[in-house]
């Protein structure tokens, strides 16, 4: 039984509520549009029916954005292990640090987990061809889907992207667009093509499902940590539908009654020193963040100069008491290493940048020795090898 009920504008602007069973990417003020559910029903929904469910985020599919019947476009991606690191935790005087590691999802990131609840609705609400542009990870997921959708795929990727992420787009069959620029100009040119062809747009928080994907790490940290948040959540953040999503997953397993309410996780971003457009408008009190000039890192999923939902990852930092770190690529490198080396965990440079944020805040005293922290490893290091020789 789902609980999935209608879209609105996540600002909120006051527009009308929209019908899931049309197709809708953003709201007409040009916001992204938020699922819904019938949280007054939900409440009657008891965590102990997940016990024996599969380990895949579909364990969750009362609140996620799927029909009464319908099932779910899958290659088995989320319940991701958690593990207790503790030998890199003692490198940093910490008891309590955690790896979410999320290499582990097919095609090697959590962008896995956006992708398969977009394309499972995009495929049911009649869509032929996937569109979206992409730094890496989320083509070779959106590919992946869409393969196992029988849909076609068309990404648009900077050209100076690593050869990984293209060759694995092209592995899945999708067709692949090289674009002089970064994700933003791709995402132009996707848009300007696709649009007259009637593509479906499964772009960063331009469409609302990929968040409902995400969210569901929060909903497996619940679960895993036995219904109690950790002290702080570091999460490297591109376009940020990974923080968003999972603030949003907060306020809904409150209000099912699973969490005690009120003591969230600070939220803790993590960027690159050289396209940190959040960390600086975090800095200045800002409510929306400046685009980012010259974004350059070897982070891939980090060089996203503006983000859509700019205002939403500002407002979950605040609310939650967390804050906002940049991270050099060598410094990002050195985590990869640490990670590897003191965790055996395949960590991709995103990964490594969180660990370093790790750092920095158990240095300067904000993060506590007992304090219970979970690192996301949003990536795999495989496709980003080259930047150990860099
Ligand atoms: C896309 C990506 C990110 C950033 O995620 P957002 O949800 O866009 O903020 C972080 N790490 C990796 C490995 C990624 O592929």
């Amino acid at each position: 039984m789902t609980f999935f009920s209608h879209l609105e504008c996540s600002v909120p602007c006051g527009a009308p509520r929209l019908d899931p069973r049309a197709v809708h990417h953003l709201c007409s003020c040009g916001a992204p549009l938020v699922a819904r559910y019938d949280l007054e029903r939900a409440r009657a929904w008891r965590r102990e029916t997940l016990a024996g469910r599969e380990p895949n985020m579909w364990r969750y599919r009362e609140m996620l954005p799927l029909f009464d019947g319908e099932s779910p476009i899958t290659l088995g991606e989320g319940f991701t292990p958690l593990f207790h690191a503790k030998a890199l935790g003692a490198t940093l005087g910490l008891d309590r640090l955690f790896i979410k590691d999320e290499s582990l999802n097919p095609t090697n990131s959590f962008k896995a987990r956006g992708q398969a609840a977009a394309i499972t609705r995009a495929k049911y609400l009649g869509a032929k061809t996937i569109a979206l542009p992409t730094a890496g990870n989320a083509g070779n997921a959106a590919a992946a889907y869409s393969a196992a959708a029988g849909l076609e795929c068309e990404v648009f990727i900077p050209k100076d992207a690593k050869q990984p992420f293209v060759d694995e787009c092209r592995l899945y069959g999708a067709n692949v667009t090289l674009v002089d620029g970064l994700i933003t100009d791709a995402g132009r040119m996707a848009a300007e093509k696709g649009g007259p062809l009637g593509w479906y747009d499964v772009s960063t928080l331009k469409e609302p499902y990929r968040i409902e994907g995400k969210k569901t790490m929060a909903y497996e940290l619940a679960e895993q940590m036995d219904w109690e948040w950790p002290d702080w959540i570091v999460y490297p953040t591109g376009g940020g539908t990974g923080m968003v999503g999972m603030w949003k997953a907060f306020d809904e397993i409150e209000r099912l009654g699973w969490v005690k309410p009120g003591r969230r996780p600070k939220m803790v971003t993590v960027q690159a020193e050289h396209c940190a457009p959040i960390v600086r408008a975090f800095d200045e009190g800002a409510e929306r963040a400046q685009p980012w000039e010259n974004a350059a890192t070897i982070a891939d999923g980090l060089r996203v100069p503006r983000a859509i939902g700019d205002f939403l990852i500002l407002r979950a930092i605040r609310e939650s008491g967390g804050t906002a770190v940049a991270a050099s690529d060598r410094e990002m490198v050195e985590g990869m290493l640490a990670i590897g080396k003191q965790a055996g965990v395949s960590a991709a440079p995103e990964g490594g940048a969180a660990l370093v944020a790790i750092q920095k805040l158990a240095a300067a005293g904000s993060i506590k020795p007992r304090d219970r922290v979970v690192l996301f490893n949003t990536g795999g290091a495989l496709k980003y090898l080259d930047v150990l020789h860099s």
